[in-house]
C-alpha cells in the first residue's frame, strides 16, 4: 500500500514522497534540493536525473511507435494526403512534444521509484540511512 501511495503522491502529483506536503518541483522540470517540511533530499545521489530522462525519452519513443503502428494499420496520415516524408515528420514532431510534456511526470515517477528503493536521504545523511519515525 505504501508503494501505491508513493506512486500517487510523488509520481502523479509531484509531491514530496516522505510527507506529501510540498511539491518536489520548483519549475516545470526543476527539483527543489530538499523538502521544506521534512528535509528529504530529493536528488541524494548525483546523476539520479538520468533515470527520469530515460523515462521521458521512453514516453516519446512509445508515442512514435504507436503512431507508426496506427499509420501502418489504418493509414490515417496517408488518408489526409500526407506523403511518407511528411508523415514521418509529423510523427517525429508529435513524439518530440510528448517527450517534452511527459518529462515532468516521467521524472516524478522516477523519483517515486528512487524513494521506494531507499535511495533518498533525509538532511545530510547518506542514502539508505534509516529514517527517524
Ligand atoms: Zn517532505
Amino acid at each position: 500500500m505504501s508503494a501505491i501511495r508513493t506512486f500517487w503522491r510523488t509520481g502523479i502529483l509531484g509531491r514530496c514522497p516522505e510527507c506529501g506536503r510540498t511539491s518536489m518541483f520548483n519549475s516545470y522540470y526543476g527539483l527543489h534540493e530538499r523538502c521544506a517540511v521534512c528535509n528529504t533530499r530529493f536528488e541524494s545521489n548525483s546523476g539520479e536525473w538520468l533515470g527520469g530522462t530515460a523515462f521521458g525519452y521512453t514516453i516519446g519513443a512509445l508515442v512514435a511507435l504507436a503512431l507508426a503502428l496506427i499509420e501502418v494499420q489504418w493509414g490515417i496520415f496517408a488518408a489526409m494526403g500526407l506523403s511518407l516524408a511528411w508523415t514521418m515528420g509529423v510523427i517525429a514532431a508529435i513524439a518530440l512534444a510528448a517527450t517534452v510534456v511527459g518529462y515532468r511526470p516521467a521524472k516524478a515517477i522516477w523519483f517515486a521509484l528512487v524513494y521506494e528503493m531507499g535511495f533518498m536521504a533525509v538532511g545530510d545523511d547518506p542514502p539508505g540511512t534509516p529514517r527517524p519515525r
